[in-house]
């Protein structure tokens, strides 16, 4: 079996957010998908390990805001790479504001978002997928949607050149340089924490 086959499936990629009291957080999710019109509902699946996920979990709202291709690697930086369990991602990032359920939305690098209310939780072990009714919306940009080959191609850093006769593993999802033969297979990118799985080898 050839797991690449899986980078032919499209994404598209979007900060999921979520209020738990006074605190606000987020993260950046690629598996938003509307699954029926009537009534207008979507589904989003969200790894457990986000404090987000368990924000969600609490309170049934989330706000999703959809990234244009205009959307800076910063965004992915502050979203996607650092973690809302030991920091705050929201007080200092300042394109955001704040929708009419109380969450914040993105503004600046988005065409628009969607406030959700959570109606259904399926268990996928590592993951909860979220059915959720869409209860407001709003476009902000008429910018083209970011799709995650939009993101690999043009957003994300491009990976710095190995040394001539060095084998190195780089990161699919930040860009991460990891320099040896061997990539052990228990290792986690210190930049996005994904796993070994997602390293790709490159050898000069
Ligand atoms: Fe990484």
């Amino acid at each position: 079996m050839d797991n690449k086959a899986m980078f032919g499936l499209s994404y598209g990629l979007y900060v999921l957010t979520a209020k738990e009291g006074t605190f606000h957080n987020g993260c950046i999710i690629n598996t938003a998908i509307q699954v029926t019109t009537t009534p207008n509902r979507l589904s989003i699946t969200v790894n457990k390990a986000n404090k987000t996920h368990d924000m969600i979990k609490a309170t049934g709202l989330f706000n999703l805001s959809m990234l244009t291709e205009e959307a800076p690697f910063s965004v992915f930086q502050n979203f996607g790479f650092k973690s809302g369990k030991n920091e705050d991602k929201i007080t200092g990032f300042q394109d955001k504001a704040l929708a009419a359920n109380g969450l914040y939305y993105v503004t600046g690098c988005t065409n628009g978002y969607l406030s959700c209310k959570v109606v259904q939780e399926i268990d996928l072990g590592t993951h909860t997928m979220f059915i959720a009714d869409v209860t407001d919306a709003e476009v902000l940009s008429k910018a083209p949607s970011l799709t995650y080959a939009y993101y690999h191609k043009n957003v994300k850093p491009k990976p710095q050149a190995a040394p001539a006769g060095k084998t190195v593993w780089v990161c699919r999802i930040c860009g991460y340089v990891y320099e040896g033969e061997v990539l052990p297979p228990d290792f986690v990118c210190p930049i996005c924490k994904h796993g070994a799985q997602d390293f790709e080898k490159v050898v000069r």
